[in-house]
């Protein structure tokens, strides 16, 4: 066997590195964590703690950072979601942890709108969960969230996904909600940056929220936060690791991951937001300039619209579109080819204005003009007047 000696771990596998042209995403492996968080993680590596000690000092720097009243390191946001639902259903009480998913008898259904049905809310339901849907993809009525909460309802969700059409505001959720007494649960996975959004669903009344660690805030990848009430925030690490009986036993956070999100979220509260937005703005419209001027392909930058309070709107972007019939080649063709170069190349086709995405959050220097020249080999331009321009 041949051991690691300190490179070249990827090819030994035979597995290519990648330009991630597609966002922090957690087919790609996330993001790429800064030096320091690596240094805490392996520093971290080196001594045992007492793992509770070590949870709570973490969660109060979640509570800080958050403004929420405590804070637990997750196993992810969708990890969160889990115990979010635990939690709900459970409070302190040991009996009701040690019975979950079986969630009879108790407070079990979590009211959620059709317009935030992502596949992570499998996770409510893997907690023991029923989930009662009100509204749909346009529009959801007050009276349907009112007339769908009753003695059984354990929490309303509210989900940050790609698209927010057809949701009542958070606000009124969280007043109809807590007016009957029922704690309101956001997941807002996707939703860092822009770092305003660390404290916005708590302070406009979310009782849970639960971001991810590993996309924007570029911490480990398998990590997330969890904030809330002192009480809910309880529920939730009682049923997870370390305790040995909860639900959310399986998604355990060791000591080198919460050293890790810790410092990445130390990094992210300080990031110059300004200057990341224009460094991303700057790669898309590199993108953008170097597709010009080939026959049949439009090229625009969207820029970003974080007013927007959806997953796909927080930073800028190229989108690189065609008339799929002239040219014979589909989005998919498209993103297969630049998968199968050297190196592959990876986005994403489901944005929402058509065409190929090229999400500039996860590139590094010099990747942006990489794709340019397999985009332009693909799309097959040659620049109209390039010569011209240049001189
Ligand atoms: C990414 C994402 C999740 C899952 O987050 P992880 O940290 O990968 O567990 C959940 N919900 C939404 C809306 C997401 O975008």
């Amino acid at each position: 066997m041949t051991s690691y000696k300190g490179e070249g771990f990827y090819e030994r596998l035979g597995v290519k590195p990648a330009i991630n042209a597609w966002s922090w995403v957690t087919v790609m492996g996330g993001s790429i964590m800064p030096p320091p968080v690596v240094r805490a993680m392996e520093e971290a590596s080196k001594s045992f703690v007492d793992m509770h000690d070590l949870n709570a000092r973490a969660g109060e720097v979640i509570a800080k950072l958050t403004g929420a009243e405590a804070g637990l390191v997750t196993a992810g946001s969708a990890a969160g979601m889990l115990l979010q639902a635990a939690a709900c259903m459970t409070g302190t009480d040991p009996a009701k942890i040690d019975r979950l998913p079986d969630s009879r008898g108790m407070k079990n259904q979590i009211v959620l709108h059709r317009a935030h049905r992502v596949g992570y809310v499998r996770t409510y339901r893997a907690a023991g969960a029923k989930l009662v849907e009100i509204g749909d993809l346009e529009r959801t009525e007050e009276w349907e969230l009112e007339a769908a909460i009753n003695r059984k309802t354990a929490a309303v969700a509210y989900v940050y996904g790609p698209k927010m059409g057809g949701a009542i505001p958070l606000e009124s959720v969280v007043e109809i909600a807590h007016a009957r007494g029922v704690p309101v649960i956001v997941d807002a996975a996707a939703m860092l940056p822009p770092v305003e959004n660390l404290t916005r669903y708590i302070a406009a009344g979310a009782d849970m929220v639960s971001f991810s660690g590993g996309k924007g805030v570029m911490g480990p990848q398998s990590t997330g936060i969890l904030c809330g009430t002192k009480e809910l925030i309880a529920a939730a690490y009682l049923n997870s690791a370390p305790h040995s009986e909860g639900v959310g036993r399986p998604a355990k956070v060791p000591k080198e991951e919460i050293a890790g999100i810790v410092t990445a979220l130390e990094l992210f509260v300080d990031t110059d937001q300004d200057a990341q937005r224009a460094d991303w703005r700057q790669k898309a419209q590199v993108v953008v300039a170097g597709l010009q001027g080939i026959a049949g392909v439009t090229t625009t930058l969207v820029d970003a619209k974080p007013e927007l309070q959806d997953s796909h709107s927080g930073h800028a972007r190229a989108i690189v579109s065609w008339d799929t019939a002239t040219m014979g080649l589909t989005d998919e063709d498209v993103v297969a080819r630049l998968k199968d170069g050297d190196p592959p190349i990876y986005l994403g086709t489901d944005g929402p204005e058509g065409g190929i995405a090229v999400v500039p959050v996860a590139l590094r220097e010099g990747e942006p003009e990489i794709i340019v020249d397999r985009l332009r080999g693909i799309l097959g331009g040659r620049r109209i007047g390039s010569r011209a321009r240049r001189a």
